[in-house]
């Protein structure tokens, strides 16, 4: 577990041993999202998942370790449950390269627009697609670059930029040259008013948005 003396006070009214024994995993992020507590098994769920990067989230807010392509939509969340004062649940995927696993992310408000963060495991079983071999002259563009989609970690075909393809072995954290986007059904997940105002050719018709969700 990890309180820090700041964020003590916001949790007034929530048994902090009750949360420790939740099996869900528990954040909680001040006004600024930077991170003021995490409850146990939330740093099990870390360790067991090889989350190095944890380190680097401490005085920092958490939207700033998202990849880009969803940054936008977490801060939106979260600034929309601070001003509404009302729980938002929202679905994600956080697989590996052997198991499908879905959660529900429930963002609580709490006083002084702190935020309580509620993580809990929906689906976990084997994955049910099939599993494309590594090929970097079908995967790496004429950068040398691989983009994967940030949240259901599928890999976009270099040649026909539409096919977002599950490749495993390219889900190694050492892997160089790697960039984040969206495939175009995770687009719509996250972005959905965006996504419905792509016309047949893939244009926005939301101006200032001419990005393709299969970009
Ligand atoms: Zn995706």
């Amino acid at each position: 577990m990890h309180l820090a003396p700041d964020f003590a006070p916001v949790l007034t009214g929530r048994s902090v041993v009750e949360l420790e024994a939740s099996a869900h995993t528990v954040m909680g992020l001040r006004p600024d999202y930077s991170v003021g507590y995490r409850n146990s098994a939330w740093s099990r769920f870390a360790a067991d998942n090889d989350a190095p990067e944890l380190a680097k989230w401490n005085g920092r807010p958490i939207t700033t370790v998202f990849a880009g392509a969803v940054v936008d939509y977490y801060t939106e969340l979260f600034r929309r449950v601070q001003e509404s004062g009302r729980p938002e649940d929202h679905d994600y995927e956080c697989s590996s390269p052997t198991t499908f696993r879905s959660f529900r992310l429930r963002v609580v408000p709490l006083p002084e627009r702190a935020l309580l963060l509620l993580h809990h495991l929906r689906v976990e079983r084997p994955h049910d697609v099939e599993a494309s071999s590594p090929a970097d002259f079908r995967y790496r563009d004429h950068r040398g670059v691989i983009t994967q989609c940030c949240h259901c970690r599928r890999t976009r075909r270099a040649t026909h930029s539409a096919t977002w393809d599950w490749v495993p072995a390219y889900l190694d954290r050492s892997l160089p040259d790697v960039s984040h986007g969206l495939c175009p059904p995770c687009f719509r997940h996250y972005h959905p008013r965006a996504a419905s105002s792509f016309d047949s050719q893939g244009r926005s018709t939301i101006p200032g948005l001419d990005r393709s969700p299969a970009s």
